[in-house]
């Protein structure tokens, strides 16, 4: 079977966090106790079709939650030739406040997302502070609401969404986190999302503290790893590694994107 046309795949980064703690599973490596977290969102633009994934928060939410706002997402979005407001498809790695943000910037998109998603954050789980403090309910009325304007498509597993662009149910992180593989020039990538925050939980095959399901959480490596290329294709959803690997489409967006359809420099 011939490959399917390749997309260009951009991550955007639009916020970060200096001295966040280090996670419990983590290496607390030359005595560090805190790292340092970026925040991103990721678009496929391809030959026919434009397949956004998250959509990144707020100035607002930033200050709430007490990050550092780089800049609004859908202006970099714009600058990369990604119009949110026409945007068509929006695939939602999963509801937390960093990743289903500023869904009134994508009016016209078709979402998609893991069905038990919806059963969790509308369920009895949203009692317990742990898992609750992760979302944020004006998103999830935005979702819902896109739901009732049959705008959404849900999922019960695994789909291709266009040739060369699928998604894939994971789990462990939230009940309905998802992970988006994506032909480019260089072969098959895996945006992983928070199936990995940073790579040493890949590499030491640790959890993120922030877990529904560790079992699942884990058994998300050796599926990213099967759907990707090679590691070298997987790419973590908060690690600053990701800014140092690889390169900024343009001057003018040094800092708030980097081209992930290209091999990643050692860093
Ligand atoms: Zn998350």
């Amino acid at each position: 079977m011939s490959n399917p046309q390749p997309f260009e795949v951009f991550g955007i980064r639009y916020a970060r966090h200096e001295g966040w703690p280090i996670p419990v599973y983590f290496e607390r490596t030359s005595g560090r106790d805190t790292m340092v977290m970026d925040f991103f969102c990721w678009v496929a633009i391809g030959p026919e079709r434009t397949v956004f994934i998250d959509t990144g928060f707020d100035a607002d939410e930033g200050r709430f939650r007490g990050h550092e706002f780089l800049r609004c997402p859908a202006d970099t979005l714009s600058e990369l030739g990604a119009d949110t407001t026409r945007a068509t498809d929006l695939v939602l790695t999963h509801l937390h406040y960093d990743h289903a943000g500023n869904l009134d910037k994508f009016p016209s998109a078709t979402l998609h997302l893991q069905e038990k998603e919806i059963a969790f954050v509308t369920g009895r789980r949203m009692n317990t502070r742990n898992f609750r403090r992760a979302y944020q309910s004006d998103h999830i009325e935005l979702v819902l609401r896109a739901i009732y304007d049959r705008r959404a498509t849900l999922y019960d597993g695994d789909s291709e969404i266009t040739p060369g662009l699928s998604i894939h149910r994971v789990g462990g992180h939230t009940m309905g986190m998802q992970v988006v593989r994506v032909f480019t020039k260089r072969g098959w990538v895996a945006l992983a999302s928070d199936a990995i925050h940073y790579y040493e939980e890949l590499e030491r095959s640790v959890p993120w503290t922030n877990a529904v399901d560790i079992d699942e959480m884990i058994h998300a490596h050796d599926i990213l790893r099967d759907i990707a290329e090679s590691t070298d294709h997987i790419v973590a959803a908060h690690d600053p590694k990701v800014l140092r690997q690889y390169p900024a489409p343009t001057a003018d967006l040094e800092g708030f994107a980097v081209r992930l359809d290209v091999e990643p420099r050692a860093g």
